[in-house]
């Protein structure tokens, strides 16, 4: 049994400057504005059209995320139904097999210390969780069955795109303090990353 933390790779190639100037070449359609455009245009331009809640523009650029998350997250996740995704299936994964490492893989949960009595509990009965896991597929059981009682914390990989308007609602809502801490635990520093890259489009969230 492998316990690893949640986490992200940023699959698309984030270029900032690019995105905000493929964003002012299209919003300025709207207004015929288009002669406006200079090389430090973009970033006013784009700014301005969030402020006013014209956000369908920013629909016309996506990013795509790899989150490694556990079962219950993903859950979460694909509540989200303006956005493409493709996940590891354990229907078709055999974590029995050698490329699985002959184990299940688990999300360490982020609100318990090791050595707290609660994480001791979490880990003996994960521990259980793989040992009949292995007994079911022992006993000819498909991994579409014995995946019957696998836990939440099941460790997932699930690719998200996003354009950056459903990205920014995730964002407020994912971020809040109102959302789970794992899911926090992921949209928090995964926003602080975008932030980084791809200047104004999320600045005004603030988790
Ligand atoms: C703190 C928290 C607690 C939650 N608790 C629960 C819970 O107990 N039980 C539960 O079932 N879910 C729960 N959810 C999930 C929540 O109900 C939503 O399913 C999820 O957050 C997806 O957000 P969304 O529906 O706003 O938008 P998305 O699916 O991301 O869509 C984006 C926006 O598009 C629009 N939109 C999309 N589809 C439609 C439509 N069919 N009609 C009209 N407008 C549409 C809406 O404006 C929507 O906000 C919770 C979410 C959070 C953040």
């Amino acid at each position: 049994m492998k316990i690893i933390h949640a986490g992200y790779i940023i699959l698309s190639d984030c270029n900032g400057d690019d995105i905000l100037k493929s964003i002012e070449r299209i919003g300025r359609v709207c207004y015929k504005s288009e002669n406006k455009i200079s090389n430090e245009s973009a970033r006013e331009f784009v700014s301005n059209l969030i402020m006013r809640g014209h956000e369908s523009v920013i629909e016309h650029e996506k990013i795509t995320v790899k989150i490694i998350c556990d079962r219950g997250i993903s859950h979460e996740i694909v509540r989200h139904r303006l956005a493409s995704y493709s996940q590891e299936s354990t229907r078709y994964c055999n974590y029995s097999q050698d490329r699985f490492g002959n184990e299940i893989t688990l999300i360490k949960p982020c609100f318990w210390d090791d050595k707290s009595e609660k994480y001791k509990i979490w880990k003996e009965t994960m521990e259980e969780v793989e040992k009949a896991y292995f007994k079911l597929i022992n006993e000819g059981a498909k991994p579409e069955e014995a995946r019957s009682i696998l836990p939440n914390s099941l460790k997932t990989e699930i690719i998200v795109t996003m354009n950056l308007r459903e990205w920014r609602h995730y964002f407020k809502l994912r971020t809040a303090k109102s959302a789970h801490p794992q899911m926090r635990e992921i949209s928090i520093a995964l926003l602080i990353d975008l932030k980084k890259q791809i200047p104004i489009v999320f600045d005004d969230i603030q988790p």
